[in-house]
């Protein structure tokens, strides 16, 4: 229970009060353990006031609406510490349902508990009677006519485009179609490429997953997720290439060099799980016509899950 309570520190008064739906749930990410191992301060994915217990936010000296565009986990972030803090909070999705990326990466094998920290705001946002829109593609003109006091731009990432012709892992968790033989290049060295990786495998595709850490997803290393990662690689039969560099990306193969030793490795699909670039052009054209705005989440600097909520805290935070 001691990962449980720094997710909630509340949770056994909200189970005695019988207020289950309230319990903000771990959702088991390790940043807690991997900040531990490291000897760095706690901090906690679920709950970004792990560790910063002696800066809870204000409540608003005066209430102002804040519009929140994109209800990704750093907009749903950002609309919850708001309406917490007394402002009148609307939030725009273009989706058709709440959580963004992270509702992508809840559907990786073994990733369900990601669910958690869309579901448990969701909540929460319907407890403070944020107005929530889904389905709205949020132009200037549709924010402005909100009369909003503040605009939140929480509207994400997309994939960089390093190698051409490369189905990003992200549009693959969206339904695009990839063809094996599948090369998976892991420039995250996270949770996205291995999982891609593990579906496709799993879904009958011959694969290979390519990086340049030693292990697979190697930024998990301190999260104790390394271990059942690889063991799941395995298990479905994906093949190991790490620490290589990638040398070319051509039309059916990938080739990989690893101290002067070069591999060529068949592909009729290559997968990129990289580096991805902040979606923020709505920010200028508010501010062009007088709103004051600013960006949130990956929108702002695009990371990770625990970078995303802690980014669209500390923004409402400072409202
Ligand atoms: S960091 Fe993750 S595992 Fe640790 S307490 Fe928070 S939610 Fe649970």
């Amino acid at each position: 229970m001691t990962r449980a309570q720094i997710a909630d520190p509340d949770l056994v008064r909200k189970a005695e009060a019988g207020e289950e739906a309230e319990i903000r749930e771990c959702v088991g990410l390790n940043l807690c353990v991997a900040r531990r191992l490291r000897k760095f301060p706690i901090a906690c994915v679920q709950n970004p006031d792990a560790g910063f217990e002696l800066r809870a936010v204000p409540r608003a000296a005066t209430a102002r609406h804040v519009v929140v565009v994109g209800g990704g986990i750093a907009g749903l972030e950002a609309a919850r510490v708001a309406a917490e803090a007394g402002h009148r909070v609307t939030l725009l999705e273009r989706a058709p349902s709440l959580g963004g990326q992270v509702a992508l990466t809840a559907g990786l094998p073994r990733q369900g508990a990601h669910r958690y920290l869309i579901d448990w705001r969701a909540r929460r946002l319907e407890r403070l009677g944020v107005h929530v829109e889904l389905g709205v593609d949020a132009d200037a003109d549709a924010v402005l006519r909100l009369e909003p006091d503040f605009v939140v731009v929480a509207t994400g990432s997309e994939p960089g485009q390093r190698y051409p012709g490369a189905i990003s892992a992200v549009d693959v968790l969206r339904g695009a179609e990839a063809s094996g033989p599948v090369v998976v290049l892991d420039e995250e060295g996270h949770r996205k490429g291995a999982g891609v990786a593990e579906t496709l495998a799993n879904a009958g595709r011959e694969v290979t997953l390519v990086g340049d850490g030693v292990a697979p997803a190697g930024s998990l290393v301190h999260t104790l997720a390394d271990a059942p990662t690889r063991r799941r690689l395995q298990a479905a039969g994906v093949r190991l290439v790490r620490g290589v560099r990638v040398v070319s990306v051509e039309s059916d193969r990938v080739v990989v060099e690893r101290e002067g030793t070069h591999e060529a490795i068949r592909a009729a699909s290559v997968v990129h799980a990289g580096r991805h670039r902040p979606a923020d052009s709505l920010l200028t054209v508010l501010r062009d016509r007088g709103l004051a705005a600013t960006t949130a989440g990956d929108a702002r600097a695009p990371g990770l899950v625990e970078d995303a909520i802690r980014s669209g805290h500390d923004v409402a935070a400072a409202l």
